[in-house]
């Protein structure tokens, strides 16, 4: 017999893998990677209860559902009912592929008000195809019966009745099973991040067409909307800036200054002469200088470089453009 739990890495996805491996069933995890939630979690906590993992890059669907998903965002940009029910899909693929019976994942039962009452885990279920293949082990007892319980593949009298957002039930299982190092709860995805997320709603509102590398730039330093099409981003340290470099492309105005230490600034979008002293007085401003002073800075431009102006001003005459 064998499960394959969909493996966040968090404490409640441990004792998922760890309650169904001590029926005897060997467990596979699987950790489905997006631009807004990576594996390096993951792989530790597999390693520590000795899981073995595997990960899966859903980029191009989660993408997909992010632009418009059917059940929804939560507080944030997350559009968790959608996720859950594409990462359950794609495990059951897996499912079949690895000849496993069922899946598991840590979800609890009203730990999280949208995405996590009774409703939406039957949404979940039904909509990844899975129905009843796929078990709970946390809150397995506060659910319906599904198969591996029915048939006797797990006995569901040792499996667990935890609902609600209190920890505790998880960190007595924790010592119970000798788990004492795990990530914390918070953090883990972007989506759920408020500034990730109005930087995101921005992109989505107005780049119907966006790709990954407009994602990674969303990550790294400040962005200011000029307009529909057009956008200043502004290194705030030296690792921004050097990532700035790296996902420069042709079509882009990259400027740096000249003598002074400031930052790298990436011009995206319409690059008319109005935009790009813009760009030049913000980098100004966000360089070393004091307002009102005129600085150099290096323009790349797709075929030369050249060296321009930009007077530095009042930090806070652009706050009224800012993506926060
Ligand atoms: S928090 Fe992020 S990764 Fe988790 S279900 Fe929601 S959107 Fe998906």
């Amino acid at each position: 017999m064998k499960a394959i739990c969909v493996f966040s890495g968090g404490l409640d996805s441990m004792l998922s893998a760890k309650i169904i491996r001590s029926q005897g069933i060997d467990v596979l995890g699987v950790f489905f990677k997006t631009p807004f939630f990576t594996p390096e979690k993951a792989i530790r906590s597999a390693q520590l209860i000795n899981l073995p993992l595997k990960i899966l890059d859903i980029t191009e669907e989660h993408l997909r559902i992010l632009k418009n998903p059917k059940y929804g965002y939560g507080e944030n940009m997350n559009p968790c009912i959608d996720c859950h029910a594409l990462m359950f899909k794609c495990a059951g693929k897996i499912m079949e592929e690895e000849g496993a019976d069922f899946v598991i994942s840590g979800e609890v039962l009203g730990q999280r008000p949208m995405s996590q009452n009774r409703k939406a885990l039957q949404i979940i279920a039904e909509e990844s195809g899975l129905g009843r293949l796929l078990l709970r082990p946390l809150s397995a007892k506060k659910l319906p019966i599904t198969i591996p319980e029915e048939r006797d593949w797990v006995k569901r009298e040792l499996l667990l009745d935890v609902h609600g957002r209190s920890r505790k039930p998880q960190l007595e299982l924790a010592k119970k099973y000798g788990i004492t190092d795990f990530p914390s709860p918070a953090g883990g995805c972007l989506l759920t991040d408020r500034i990730f997320s109005k930087r995101l709603k921005d992109l989505i509102e107005l780049k119907k067409d966006f790709d990954i590398r407009d994602i990674e730039l969303l990550k790294l330093g400040r962005h200011f909307r000029i307009d529909r099409t057009t956008k200043i981003i502004v290194g705030r340290n030296k690792k921004e800036n050097q990532m700035l470099k790296d996902l420069y492309r042709k079509e882009d105005v990259l400027l740096e200054p000249k003598e002074i230490p400031g930052p790298v600034v990436l011009l995206t979008g319409d690059k008319s002469e109005k935009n790009i002293q813009l760009a030049l007085d913000i980098t100004a401003t966000y360089s070393d200088t004091k307002p009102h002073q005129q600085i150099e800075i290096i323009a790349h431009f797709p075929s030369y470089t050249k060296v321009l102006k930009g007077k530095s001003h009042e930090k806070r005459i652009f706050h009224g453009i800012l993506i926060n």
